[in-house]
């Protein structure tokens, strides 16, 4: 299918592309690496009148340690990810988990800001944002603001970003001491979106948990963080009895629907099992980091 007819700018400077939204953000819609966009333009069920594509503007593809948080700039995509030593070092959950998005030929062009603001439920790096409690920079022409992961996502493909808005970049904090954290994705065929995905990061004081995130991948109108879940962990040794309760509640926090992908009931018993089995994976990481 062919996307209907459209105006393309692609600003060579963060100024002038907050310029053109501030006069057509109505219309318009911001372009990274396409490839949520791209076939939204084409199936028709995204009609902008404006693409404003931002992949020509110098500075936003760093991923850079700055101020107890690594920064991810708008313009760094999967694969930068996939090869970041930084993030192999000091968040290994992003590099594990890059590899169960898309396909190689997707995560050479997509970008984790993009996959972020285009809030798919089923889209993986919402709920590893979730787990990790990242940070989205805006800018707009008024100045920038920060808008905490928790709370961005409001609705199947829709966040709290306006339209006048860039997202320059998502920073992540970086663990203190002992961390460790894991996601597994259920996916019928490789490349797919998830069935269901969990995605755990748990940080250690000694033997107990200091923070603990969990997020859920396709359960839910969008990515979804298992709050009482995550509570039930701070401040106790992650032993089975705990470990078991977190993924109870982490279940209970899924509201799946029955699909060709499998029943509701199913994709919560994933859930459960897949908390399980991710906290198990995290501590044993978290303990490797320590020793
Ligand atoms: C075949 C295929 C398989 C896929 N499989 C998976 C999968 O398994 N798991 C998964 O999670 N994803 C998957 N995806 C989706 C894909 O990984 C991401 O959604 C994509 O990479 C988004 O990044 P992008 O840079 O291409 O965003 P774009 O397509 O350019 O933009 C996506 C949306 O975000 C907005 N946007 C982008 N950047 C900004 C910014 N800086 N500021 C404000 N708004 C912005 C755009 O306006 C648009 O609404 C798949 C995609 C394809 C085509």
């Amino acid at each position: 299918m062919f996307p209907a007819a459209f105006d393309y700018e692609a600003p060579s400077t963060l100024t002038e592309a907050l310029s053109i939204l501030k006069q057509r953000g109505d219309d318009a819609k911001v372009m990274a690496g396409g490839q949520s966009l791209i076939p939204l333009l084409k199936l028709r069920f995204a009609q902008p009148q404006l693409i404003v594509d931002i992949a020509r503007i110098p500075g936003l593809a760093d991923i850079k340690r700055d101020d107890g948080h690594v920064r991810i700039g708008a313009l760094a995509r999967h694969v930068d990810i996939e090869r970041s030593r930084e993030l192999a070092k000091l968040l290994p959950l992003m590099v594990e988990a890059v590899h169960w998005i898309a396909d190689p030929l997707v995560r050479n062009r997509g970008t984790l800001v993009g996959s972020v603001c285009h809030a798919d439920p089923s889209g993986d790096w919402g709920s590893i944002m979730l787990a990790l409690n990242a940070e989205l920079v805006a800018q707009s022409n008024k100045g920038e603001r920060v808008i905490p992961i928790d709370g961005f996502f409001q609705g199947p493909f829709t966040t709290t970003l306006r339209p006048d808005e860039i997202v320059t970049a998502i920073r992540i904090p970086v663990p203190s001491g002992s961390a460790g954290g894991s996601y597994h994705k259920l996916e019928r065929r490789v490349g797919d979106f998830a069935t269901v995905a969990v995605s755990v990061q748990v940080e250690l004081d000694g033997r107990k948990v200091k923070k603990a995130g969990i997020g859920l991948t396709s359960v839910g109108a969008t990515n979804l963080k298992a709050k009482q879940a995550e509570q039930a962990l701070i401040g106790h040794e992650l032993n089975d009895q705990v470990i078991a309760e977190a993924a109870k509640l982490a279940a209970d926090a899924a509201e799946p629907k029955d699909d060709i992908r499998g029943s509701a009931a199913y994709k919560k018993d994933v859930v459960r099992v897949f908390v399980q089995r991710g906290l198990k994976a995290a501590l044993a990481r978290a303990q490797e980091v320590r020793a």
